[in-house]
């Protein structure tokens, strides 16, 4: 039960940001619905601890700049 209950809180995706791409338009921080993506000094960020992996700022990017990527898999799941 417990390594059931570890393993649904654990993300199982990690937003990525292509910085090479990203031309700080602020699409995607509008429509973020936690406010996890800031742009300062046209330098984009993401709080990965406040996002939900919702998926909506990666299809809002018009250069493709942003994607949900798998995460590794935690050590403490190895072998399950
Ligand atoms: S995936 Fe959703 S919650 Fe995460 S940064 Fe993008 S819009 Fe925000
Ligand atoms: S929508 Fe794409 S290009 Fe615009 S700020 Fe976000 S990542 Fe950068």
């Amino acid at each position: 039960m417990f390594k059931r209950l570890r393993r649904e809180s654990q993300p199982t995706t990690r937003l990525v940001i292509n910085h090479d791409r990203c031309l700080s338009c602020g699409a995607c921080v509008a429509v973020c619905p936690p406010d996890a993506l800031f742009l300062h000094d046209l330098h984009l960020t993401v709080n990965h601890q406040t996002c939900t992996r919702c998926d909506r700022c990666p299809a809002m990017c018009p250069v493709h700049a942003l994607a949900l990527v798998p995460q590794e898999t935690p050590h403490h799941e190895n072998g399950l």
